[in-house]
């Protein structure tokens, strides 16, 4: 459990964190390593992907998972929200916000 710190809204440390526009970005430990991994709302996808869990398209504009490995960009995958969700079951997903919390 991490102390929440709040800060006055107007004078907000900019060492402290950086400021990237994605707010939901995290990074999740699975077996091949750790990924990054960006929730979708689906507002901004305006292509059809192939969810690599199950092998169907992703329809556009539908809130979906975008996951690489840390390391390796290339290996960057979209995927259904539920499909992503149990990819790793068999293990417990170490799961740690990278970026400041979204209000
Ligand atoms: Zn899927």
């Amino acid at each position: 459990m991490s102390p929440r710190r709040n800060y006055p809204k107007n004078k907000r440390p900019k060492s402290d964190e950086r400021d990237i526009s994605t707010s939901s970005q995290t990074i999740e430990e699975h077996h091949e390593g750790m990924y990054i991994v960006r929730k979708l709302t689906g507002s901004s996808s305006n292509k059809p992907y192939r969810c690599p869990g199950c092998d169907q398209v992703i329809p556009m504009a539908t809130p979906h998972t975008v996951a690489w490995l840390e390391d390796d960009e290339e290996s960057r995958r979209h995927w259904h929200n539920a499909c992503w969700a149990k990819k790793d079951k068999r293990r417990p997903n170490t799961e740690r916000t990278r970026n400041a919390p979204r209000y």
